[in-house]
């Protein structure tokens, strides 16, 4: 004969199978749940099974609702609606990753945290909580996480913002940097970057150019670039996102940070300048980043895209790769032009 422990009885003892409407105590408050559960046979108390558990979840969620607490459903779906895993939620709202997943599962959470967690149906308070918290994640989950969260706040995400993100958004390499890209950063960057020059405009391959030795020096500084990007090794030097450079500097455009001026060449070629936007934001808030930003800007912002190709041609991540490849950030160990 199978028995179960009688938490009434302190031993094992034989139960009955029984189904019927149980009292159950929640916080002080009992509640009338019907289903099946095993009784002692000894002094009738419910013992504590999984059948037990189910019925105390039903109580949990009736005490939950009559009190206007978030069910644990909701609790689920909030987080997510954000794509966000339990870990990074938890770390952002500064609750333990044990208690959200206890919420989720059926416990109670207290009033505080309930407030706290339905401040999460709001994406920008969601995301001033996780600026709040940033230092509970890693940079890269922190990245990310703001990634998904403004993907909800953007009232409808541009095409070509999903676009890059689609295409450039790959897990950490020595092809990135160690680091995912982000359209945040790469907006973020252009934006520094341009108003750090003397003139607050560049031709396209210059520009080019400077976030190479941006983001080698910041891998070579400091282990991880800082815009996430790849580069390719095409005919006038590296180039950011290969085939995709043309489109990222559109999405700035769109994003209202720069704009793009096109003018005909007399051998027909298109020349492209970028030019900072008034009022444009540069959100930088790691101090080293912008340092590295000023340094690349301040050092080699002076020459012309001519002489910023032919230093670009001396390096390694160029000499030592072919034509359409991606280079490697492991190259940056032996960057020239800047230290
Ligand atoms: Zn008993």
């Amino acid at each position: 004969m199978s028995v179960l422990f009688c938490p009434n009885c302190e031993r094992n003892t034989a139960f009955t199978t029984v189904m019927r409407k149980h009292d159950i105590t929640v916080r002080g408050e009992t509640f009338c749940v019907s289903g099946e559960a095993d009784l002692c046979k000894s002094c009738g108390e419910i013992l504590w099974n999984e059948k037990y558990d189910g019925l105390l979840a039903r109580a949990y969620e009736m005490y939950k609702k009559k009190h206007g607490l978030l069910s644990s459903g909701e609790i689920r779906e909030i987080r997510t609606s954000y794509n966000l895993s339990q870990d990074v939620f938890a770390a952002i709202l500064g609750i333990g990753s044990a208690s959200l997943q206890r919420y989720e599962t059926g416990a109670v959470q207290t009033i505080p945290y309930d407030r706290l967690i339905r401040e999460a149906y709001d994406a920008k308070r969601l995301l001033d909580l996780l600026e709040t918290n940033r230092s509970r994640l890693s940079e890269e989950a922190y990245r990310a996480a703001k990634e998904s969260i403004r993907e909800k706040t953007a009232p409808c995400t541009s095409s070509l913002r999903r676009h890059l993100i689609a295409e450039l958004q790959d897990s950490p390499s020595e092809f990135n940097g160690l680091r995912s890209f982000s359209p945040d950063s790469f907006q973020a960057v252009i934006a520094r970057l341009l108003s750090r020059l003397k003139d607050a405009y560049a031709p396209i391959t210059k520009l080019h150019k400077l976030l190479f030795y941006i983001d080698f020096l910041s891998f070579k500084t400091r282990g991880a670039s800082v815009t996430g990007l790849r580069y390719v090794h095409w005919p006038h030097g590296p180039v950011p996102g290969g085939t995709l450079s043309y489109d990222l500097y559109d999405y700035v455009s769109e994003a209202g940070v720069v704009r793009i001026e096109e003018e005909e060449c007399e051998d027909g070629n298109i020349k492209r300048t970028i030019e900072l936007s008034d009022g444009a934001v540069a959100d930088i808030p790691d101090p080293e980043e912008r340092r590295i930003i000023d340094r690349v800007a301040d050092t080699l912002g002076k020459l012309g895209a001519r002489e910023l190709s032919a230093l670009s041609h001396d390096e390694d991540a160029y000499m030592r790769t072919r034509d359409k490849e991606r280079i490697s950030y492991t190259y940056a160990a032996t960057l020239k032009a800047i230290r």
